[in-house]
């Protein structure tokens, strides 16, 4: 399913949700909110902590539901054996954060080249 057929709403869907969720993690933080002792340094790095789970968590399940979507084997481009697909894990850097990414990878024997099928 394309995220663009109607990129415009889900965004705005994504963002009230998004939203939301701040509004329940200063709640998680300060159950009694914030004494004034709190900096808004402070509240700014707990949030900033939370967003880069935040990505790392979804640019991880995205990742992942895309490489289920991947066959078993992959074809070399030069020679066309079917070589195993397997997972590499790696970390990469990514907008507001990083994410560690279980690509999928085969290696042709024959030709000694690394393969990295993508969706
Ligand atoms: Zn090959």
């Amino acid at each position: 399913m394309s995220f663009a057929k109607s990129e415009t709403t889900k965004r705005k869907e994504i963002e009230e949700l998004a939203r939301h969720w701040g509004e329940l993690l200063a709640r998680e933080v300060y159950p009694q909110g914030p004494g004034l002792d709190v900096s808004l340094a402070d509240m700014e790095e707990m949030v900033a902590c939370a967003t880069r789970a935040i990505v790392r968590g979804a640019i991880g399940q995205m990742t992942e539901d895309q490489a289920q979507l991947l066959d078993e084997e992959h074809a070399c481009p030069t020679c066309g054996k079917a070589c195993p697909v397997r997972r590499k894990s790696r970390a990469v850097a990514v907008r507001g954060g990083s994410a560690e990414l279980d690509e999928p990878m085969a290696h042709c024997s024959k030709c000694r080249r690394d393969l990295f099928p993508s969706a």
